[in-house]
């Protein structure tokens, strides 16, 4: 392995679902869903498969059918008006959309500024395009994990080239507000910088609306907004992912993604352009039922005697385990399964400090109801 991947290893996910299939435990670890998507959608997948639509190697930047259904969504939900023919590219899910545009839009020795607790596969890909990750570490506070602006200010150097941002946010469940948002925009601008956006549950944002950094005055023409049906539809091995941004930042991230997988899930991006158009009945009842799973495992974990960051958004819902007793969450997420069958994620594997880290693991609520009452019931049997 060279150096650049040398500090990565096996990801977490992997090694959890590993072990959670090893001890039969409720894997509460790995974020997917245990019911797949709508019926309805799963029936267009089989229909493009019959029809013989994307059997073969589809269009580079994705069939004109899911581009057209993307910018109309990008239209429908935030406004966001965006040429299916130049602005719109579709990827392997939304993994490759940010490797991608990572490997196109950093120079060696570059400094990408990251959200810490980060989403494990931005490290590896600032690393595999010859950036230097600059970490701005989210910290609890009453309203959960919150950003400090002026950290963030001082994070930015001559040498800064892009902003890595990710909201609704992965682990900690935090949604950027409003202001937060703008005072992104504004430093951007103000410092010429580059936006990456990951908002793959821009569906998934319980107390009041996502906002796309898109849409803040001067950020059309540096920000790259990437998503995925995975979250949004329950179809995670789909991996059918997109960026959105404007035309010449477009091609840029397709420069690489053509020698990446070129082009994938010819079939699975005909039914995702249908699901694209699913009423808001759809998008509203996945929020509400899985508000409802939040509401469930926040309690239980508060009533096994977590402390319990209650998320604003995504499916995940981060624990700090020292009114426990414990204070390392990787130890305690080792010993869990054996424990009492549960596995979970430790937060500390998302942190260069890893030390800010330590004490916080992450559920994911993206189960059935029963499932997650049963995981309370065995995780009530630690006190
Ligand atoms: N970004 C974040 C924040 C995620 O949580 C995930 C997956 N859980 C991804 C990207 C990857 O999405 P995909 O499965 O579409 O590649
Ligand atoms: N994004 C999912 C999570 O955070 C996992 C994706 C993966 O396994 N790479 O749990």
């Amino acid at each position: 392995l060279n150096r650049r991947l040398a500090e990565f290893g096996t990801t977490i996910f992997a090694e959890m679902s590993a072990l959670a299939l090893r001890t039969g435990s409720i894997n509460l670890g790995q974020g997917f869903p245990d019911t797949d998507g709508p019926e309805e959608i799963r029936e267009a997948a089989v229909r493009a498969l019959r029809d013989g639509r994307g059997n073969q190697y589809p269009p580079g930047p994705g069939v004109p059918e899911l581009r057209q259904a993307i910018a109309e969504h990008q239209q429908r939900f935030h406004g966001l008006v965006h040429d299916p023919d130049t602005e719109v590219l579709v990827t392997a899910g939304a993994t490759e959309a940010i490797a991608a545009a990572l490997l196109a839009l950093v120079e060696p020795g570059d400094e990408v500024i990251a959200l810490e607790p980060y989403y494990d596969s931005y490290a590896a890909c600032i690393a595999m395009a010859g950036g230097v990750r600059v970490p701005v570490t989210l910290r609890p506070h009453e309203q959960g994990f919150r950003l400090d602006l002026d950290e963030l200010r001082d994070a930015v150097t001559d040498r800064t080239r892009l902003l890595l941002i990710n909201t609704p946010h992965n682990p900690t469940g935090t949604v950027l507000t409003r202001d937060e948002l703008s005072a992104i925009a504004t430093l951007a601008v103000e410092r010429d910088l580059l936006v990456v956006t990951d908002e793959v549950y821009e569906h998934l944002a319980f107390d009041g609306g996502h906002v796309p950094l898109a849409s803040f005055p001067g950020m059309h023409g540096r920000t790259v907004t990437i998503s995925s049906a995975g979250k949004t539809f329950s179809f995670t091995g789909w991996k059918v992912g997109w960026v959105t941004a404007a035309a010449e930042l477009v091609t840029a991230v397709r420069s690489a993604k053509q020698f990446l997988t070129y082009v994938s899930a010819g079939p699975f991006q005909y039914a995702v352009a249908e699901a694209l158009r699913l009423p808001d009945s759809y998008f509203d009842g996945l929020r509400e039922d899985l508000r409802a799973k939040r509401d469930l495992l926040s309690e239980g974990l508060a009533s096994a005697g977590f402390a319990v960051h209650r998320p604003a958004g995504t499916y995940f819902v981060t624990t700090d385990v020292r009114p426990l007793g414990e204070s390392d969450g990787f130890a305690f997420c080792r010993a869990l399964p054996e424990r009492c069958g549960v596995v979970a994620i430790p937060n500390a594997v998302f942190y260069d400090h890893r030390e800010e880290g330590a004490p916080f693991v992450r559920f994911a609520f993206c189960k059935r109801v029963d499932v997650l009452q049963e995981a309370v019931a065995r995780l009530k049997s630690l006190a």
